[in-house]
C-alpha cells in the first residue's frame, strides 16, 4: 500500500467533503477514523492491521468519530490488556448511534435518545444526545447524574445541549458535575452567533481582545465560550465593562469574517496566539472584505499574475498566511481608485469551490492544484443553470448535457464520464445544463457507485419529458430566488474554515435527499432537492421571494393535477 500522509489536524466533529483517505473497521464501515488519528493513535498498536483504509472522493460530509475521550480510554484499555475485541465491540456499538447534530434541530423521527439530569430542578434545562453521552459524559463520570435513555416526545423538536465545542471541552477536563451542568445550561441559553450577518449590540455581551491595536474587534458570548474559553486564546480576551452602545450593528470578530475565523482556528490548531494576532493586525489596518468591493485595497493574485484573480489583504493574511501557504500568492499592482471584488468573498459565485480547492491544496501541499483551479474558475463561465443559452461549450449526451463548470465539479474523473460522446465542444443552438441540480448530481454519483448508466439515462429521459412541459417556467422563478438569497452565506457558517485538511465547504456540495431506486424517483418538488430547499426557505421569507415562491407553488399544483 502506498504511504498515506496523514492530514494535519483531526477534523473531530467538523464535516470534511474533500477527497481524503479514511480508516475504518470492516465490521463498522460507518465509523470513520481520520488519517491523523490513525497515525497518532492506532498505527503503532498491535491492532493497526485490523483497520482498512479507503479513498473517498469528494461529495458527502464525513467526520472523524475516533477523537473523543471514550474512544481514547477504550483504546488504552484494549492495548493494556492486548484485547482487540474490546475496541472492536465498542466501535461496532458506537457506529450504530446517530451522530450529534450540534446546533441543528433534532426531529422526533430522527430516532435520537436523550439523557437528562436526575435532579428535578435541572431535568428540563439540559438534554444530551446518546453520542455525546457515550463519548463525553460517560468517561467524565457523569452517567450516575443522568437519567436512563428517554425517547423524544412525538410532537417536540430537541437540540443537544452538549454538542457545543465549549461543552465538549468542559467535559474532558471538569470532574465537578454541578460546575459542569451550570456552565452547560448557561451555554445552551446563549443567543446563537449571527455569523456573517451583523448583530444588534444589545442582543448580548461582547468580548474584546487585549492588544490595544485590536480594540475595534468585538465578538459574541457564544463565540467566547466555543472558541476562547479554556483554550490558548482565553488569556488574550476579556469582557469589557463598557459595552457597545445599543443600536449599533456588530460583526462578530470570530465568526463574522472568513479570514478572521480561519486565523482563529489556526491559532487554536497551532496553539499560538500570534498566528491570529498577525492576521488580525492586517485585518484592522485594511478595508474590510465587502461584497460591494474594495477601493483602496492592497491586492494579491496567483503566480504568475492572473488578471481576474484578486485576493484582498485580510484574506491573504487570515486565510493563506496562517495556513502557511502565503507563497501561493504574490502582491499585484492595480490602478489606484479601482474598485475590485475579492475572490474569497463568500458573495462570489465560486468562493465555496475556491475554499474547498484551497483546503485540498493545503492538505496536499500542492500550489498548482489551487492556482490551476483559480485560473480555470476565472476563465470559465458560470453554470447557466436550467436557463437556455446558446453559443457555449458543452459536454453532451442525447438526453442530457453538462456545462464545463458542472463537468469539473461533478463528472470529471468519475467512472461513468465516458457516457458523454461529445466533450467540451461549441454548440450554437440553445441548450440547458442538467447538472446544476442537486438531485441530478446525487443520481449521477449513485449511478457511478452502482455502475448503472441505463438507470440514470432512464431517469433523465423522464425528466426531460416533464421538463419540456413545466420546468422552464419554474426555473425562471427559482433563478430569481437564488439571486435573492445568498445561499452560500447560510451554508458557510455550518462548518469550519480551513482546518488544515478539513473543508469549509462541507455543506456546499451534494446535499440532501435525492430520488433512488428504492423510494422511486419521486418529484416532491420537481425542481429537485436544490429547488426544494430554496423553495422552503423562500416560503418562510417575507417580501420578494415569498411571492415568487407562491407562483412556484401554483405551478407545482398545476403539474400535480396532470401528473
Ligand atoms: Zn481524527
Ligand atoms: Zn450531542
Ligand atoms: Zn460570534
Ligand atoms: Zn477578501
Ligand atoms: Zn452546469
Amino acid at each position: 500500500m502506498a504511504q498515506i500522509t496523514p492530514i494535519k489536524y483531526c477534523p473531530e466533529r467538523d464535516p470534511v467533503v474533500n477527497p481524503q483517505h479514511w480508516y475504518f473497521l470492516p465490521a463498522a464501515k460507518a465509523l470513520k477514523i481520520c488519517t491523523r488519528c490513525y497515525h497518532d493513535r492506532l498505527s503503532a498498536t498491535p491492532f493497526a492491521r485490523q483497520f482498512q483504509v479507503e479513498y473517498y472522493p469528494s461529495g458527502d460530509s464525513r467526520y472523524c468519530d475516533f477523537n473523543n475521550p471514550r474512544m481514547h480510554s477504550v483504546l488504552q484499555q484494549a492495548v493494556a490488556q492486548n484485547n482487540f475485541q474490546l475496541l472492536h465491540d465498542h466501535i461496532v456499538y458506537r457506529s450504530q448511534i446517530p451522530r450529534c447534530k450540534g446546533e441543528e434541530i433534532v426531529k422526533p423521527d430522527d430516532g435520537f435518545e436523550w439523557f437528562k439530569p436526575l435532579n428535578p430542578a435541572l431535568k428540563d434545562k439540559f438534554a444530551a444526545c446518546r453520542a455525546c453521552y457515550e463519548d463525553y459524559l460517560i468517561p467524565a463520570g457523569f452517567a450516575p447524574q443522568l437519567s436512563a435513555p428517554i425517547r423524544q416526545e412525538k410532537e417536540l423538536n430537541y437540540m443537544c445541549d452538549m454538542g457545543f465545542r465549549f461543552c465538549l471541552r468542559l467535559a474532558t477536563t471538569c470532574r465537578d458535575w454541578n460546575q459542569m451542568i451550570s456552565y452547560a445550561v448557561h451555554r445552551a441559553g446563549l443567543p446563537k452567533c449571527t455569523g456573517l450577518t451583523p448583530a444588534e449590540a444589545s442582543s448580548g455581551k461582547w468580548y474584546k481582545l487585549r492588544p490595544n491595536d485590536l480594540d475595534s474587534l468585538l465578538f459574541c458570548e457564544a463565540c467566547y465560550y466555543d472558541f476562547a474559553s479554556m483554550t490558548i486564546m482565553e488569556p488574550h480576551v476579556y469582557l469589557p465593562q463598557q459595552q457597545p452602545q445599543p443600536n449599533t450593528q456588530i460583526n462578530c470578530a470570530v465568526s463574522g469574517w472568513p479570514s478572521m475565523r480561519s486565523a482563529w482556528e489556526q491559532a487554536l490548531n497551532k496553539k499560538d496566539f500570534n498566528t491570529f494576532y498577525a492576521a488580525a493586525q492586517v485585518f484592522v489596518r485594511n478595508p474590510p472584505c465587502l461584497h460591494t468591493g474594495i477601493t483602496k485595497g492592497t491586492w494579491y493574485t496567483l503566480k504568475p499574475p492572473c488578471d481576474e484573480v484578486d485576493i484582498c489583504a485580510s484574506c491573504y493574511a487570515g486565510i493563506f498566511v496562517v495556513n502557511d501557504v502565503g507563497h501561493f500568492l504574490a502582491q499585484k499592482w492595480t490602478q489606484p481608485g479601482q474598485t475590485r471584488l475579492c475572490n474569497m468573498n463568500l458573495h462570489q459565485p465560486r468562493a465555496m469551490q475556491l475554499y474547498q480547492k484551497l483546503d485540498a491544496a493545503i492538505t496536499a501541499n500542492d500550489e498548482k492544484m489551487f492556482s490551476d483551479f483559480a485560473r480555470w474558475a476565472a476563465e470559465t463561465p458560470l453554470c447557466p443553470g436550467g436557463a437556455l443559452v446558446n453559443d457555449r461549450m458543452w459536454y453532451r449526451h442525447e438526453t442530457f448535457s453538462c456545462c464545463p463548470s458542472c463537468w469539473m465539479e461533478v463528472i470529471d474523473g468519475t467512472p461513468l464520464e465516458s457516457a458523454f460522446p461529445v466533450r467540451n465542444q461549441l454548440y450554437k443552438p440553445q441548450l440547458k445544463c442538467d447538472f446544476y441540480s442537486a438531485r441530478v448530481r446525487g443520481l449521477w454519483m449513485e449511478a457511478c457507485q452502482k455502475n448503472d448508466l441505463p438507470g440514470f439515462v432512464a431517469f433523465m429521459d423522464n425528466r426531460l419529458k416533464i421538463w419540456s412541459q413545466t420546468y422552464p417556467l419554474i426555473q425562471q422563478h427559482l433563478a430569481t430566488m437564488r439571486m435573492n438569497m445568498m445561499r452560500q452565506q447560510t451554508l458557510f457558517m455550518s462548518s469550519t474554515i480551513l482546518n488544515g485538511g478539513n473543508s469549509i465547504a462541507a455543506a456546499a456540495g451534494v446535499s440532501g435527499n435525492y430520488g433512488n431506486s428504492q423510494v422511486g424517483y419521486g418529484w416532491e418538488t420537481y425542481a429537485g432537492a436544490e429547488g426544494a430547499m430554496q423553495f422552503n426557505q423562500a416560503m418562510s421569507m417575507n417580501g420578494a421571494n415569498g411571492s415568487v415562491a407562491m407562483s412556484i407553488a401554483q405551478l407545482e399544483g398545476l403539474w400535480k393535477s396532470v401528473e
